[in-house]
């Protein structure tokens, strides 16, 4: 199947259902009216000239015309490029002339951020892209002009020549560990992945998913709106970026039923004063993945939030993203502790990375995984595709983890931040769940830094709740002696205020290390 056909499925079955809220604006659009919207942009692009194969680059945050364009160019078996709207005129620019983009879409400004001026800042260096259309003005309102003049029988006889093994989208990792790297994706790798997703939340027409995690991620994009489509339920979008508050109260006004986020959105929205005010009563379930989820978030995530049914899913933009999910009938236990269990039609395995070899349940390896999730390629990066993904078909994740005898897998951290000191192998995650037991923390995480000694010395990085006073590395250890073996307590403590993230909410590691190291000295 295609994401047009997928579309089309939803839009016969629940045509006078809602596909679509945004919050910010009020506007909504019921399955037909979504459908004939996305047709309008799918023929105003190609009166552009816009046709299968060819780039379109996506730069703006979370909005409608962004979900519009995200059907109409899958419509046009053109390919999405989604750019990080957090960007700035030299990273445009790269991903523009990296996907040699043709066309962008892009907001005309938000925030600090004008977009319009920094995409005419680049266009003269960006020889593929001829065409920009810019949100909020003439030009998108006369594509959509232009397109509702059309003829929609086009784009049926377009949609019957596309393949299912079509790329569809690049779309960036988050740039965790370094510059965000361009993930090929088709359209058989993103609609099964959406379509299980939403399969294993249970999600029906009746479902209200409100979505302040990034569209131009997969997270957003793939688990949010195609897991939406591929089941005839509804996307709400709280807010442009993310929001505490706005979300709560699109949860609350649109009695949503699942709600998505990495860890640290949870985190601010719980913290939030107003928490309590708020009438959350309709949230069944929801996502959090991303990044590991310190325990006591989970249990508030399922006590204070009501999320009953939430999951757990772990996966990565190389894999469309998910590879494990929890179910609904998994218990509490299993939902705070591990990532869940392999998804339908994938297959996993954790090996030693220095001979490849399966190791034996309860040991840490690297996460494989295999199946129709993994991407196709790095866009135009024939090399960098070859280190990861083995002749077998086997995508090597990065990511270290152990699998039960049941089959439920625990993410202990990436290998790249895993720590060794004096020889001993540590694993921050771990160090994290303790410290984040303290009353006064909100939020904690652990790196190592360079040390003359051991090779490497721990750093606690902690957030602290209002009100507490900083702490120091002497109270850390006081907290820690007796119930943390001596070589796992942070040698170091460094208060700050907020940790370096990237847009999908992730903390940025190799940041602090770098920040730590200065710190240091
Ligand atoms: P980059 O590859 O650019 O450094 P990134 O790996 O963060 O950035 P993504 O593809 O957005 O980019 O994220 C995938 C990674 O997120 C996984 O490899 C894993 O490290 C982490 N991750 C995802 N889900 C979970 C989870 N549930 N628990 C722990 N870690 C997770
Ligand atoms: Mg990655």
């Amino acid at each position: 199947d295609t994401v047009g056909a997928n579309l089309a499925r939803a839009v016969r079955a629940f045509p006078e259902r809602e596909a679509l809220v945004e919050c910010a604006t009020g506007r909504r659009w019921t399955y037909a009216r979504f459908a004939a919207d996305v047709d309008a942009v799918a023929l105003g692009l190609r009166a552009k000239g816009v046709g299968r194969g060819d780039r379109v680059g996506i730069w703006a945050p979370n909005r409608a015309e962004w979900t519009l364009t995200q059907y109409a160019t899958a419509k046009l078996g053109a390919i999405l490029v989604t750019v990080n709207p957090a960007y700035r005129s030299h990273e445009l620019e790269y991903v523009l002339n990296q996907a040699g983009v043709r066309l962008l879409v892009a907001a005309r400004q938000f925030k600090s951020s004008d977009y319009a001026a920094m995409v005419d800042e680049v266009r003269p260096r960006c020889a593929a892209l001829t065409d920009v259309v810019l949100l909020d003005g003439p030009d998108w309102d006369e594509l959509l002009l232009t397109g509702r003049q059309g003829d929609p029988a086009v784009l049926a006889g377009i949609g019957a020549e596309l393949s299912a093994d079509d790329p569809i989208n690049v779309q960036y990792t988050s740039g965790t560990t370094g510059f965000p790297k361009g993930a090929t994706l088709s359209h058989r790798n993103i609609l099964n992945n959406g379509y299980f997703v939403g399969e294993l939340c249970g999600y029906t027409e009746q479902d209200r998913i409100c979505l302040p995690v990034p569209f131009y991620h997969c997270f957003g994009m793939v688990m949010g709106n195609l897991a939406a489509t591929s089941h005839g339920a509804c996307t709400v979008i709280p807010a442009p970026a993310f929001d505490a508050p706005a979300t709560l109260a699109a949860v609350a006004a649109e009695s949503c039923t699942s709600l998505y986020g990495v860890p640290t959105m949870f985190i601010a929205e719980l913290a939030d004063p107003d928490f309590d005010s708020y009438d959350l009563s309709s949230l069944r379930t929801g996502i959090m993945a991303g990044a590991p989820c310190p325990i006591e978030v989970m249990k508030d995530v399922i006590g204070r939030m009501g999320m009953t049914e939430v999951s757990i899913c772990y996966g990565m933009t190389e894999t469309s993203p998910v590879s494990t999910q929890t179910r609904a009938d998994d218990s509490i236990e299993r939902r705070v502790s591990t990532v869940g269990r392999v998804g339908p039609h994938l297959e996993v395995k954790v090996v030693d990375p220095a001979t490849g070899r399966t190791v034996p349940r309860g040991d840490t390896g690297e996460l494989c995984t295999r199946g129709y999730s993994v991407m196709l390629g790095y866009w135009g990066e024939p090399e960098r595709t070859a280190e990861v993904i083995d002749p077998d078909g086997w995508m090597h994740t990065g990511d270290l983890a152990v699998m039960d005898e049941d089959g439920y897998l625990s993410i202990t951290g990436r290998s790249k931040d895993m720590v060794i000191r004096g020889g001993e192998n540590l694993y921050p995650r771990e160090i994290e769940e303790f410290l984040y037991t303290h009353p006064d923390v909100l939020d904690v995480q652990v790196i190592g830094v360079p040390d003359a000694r051991y090779g490497e010395e721990l750093m606690a990085w902690v957030r602290m709740r209002e009100g507490a006073r900083p702490l120091t590395a002497e109270a850390v250890r006081e907290y820690c002696t007796g119930r943390l073996a001596h070589f796992k307590i942070p040698r170091y403590v460094h208060v700050v205020d907020e940790f370096p993230m990237t847009v999908t909410g992730k903390i940025r590691k190799v940041e602090m290390r770098e920040q730590a190291a200065r710190l240091l000295g």
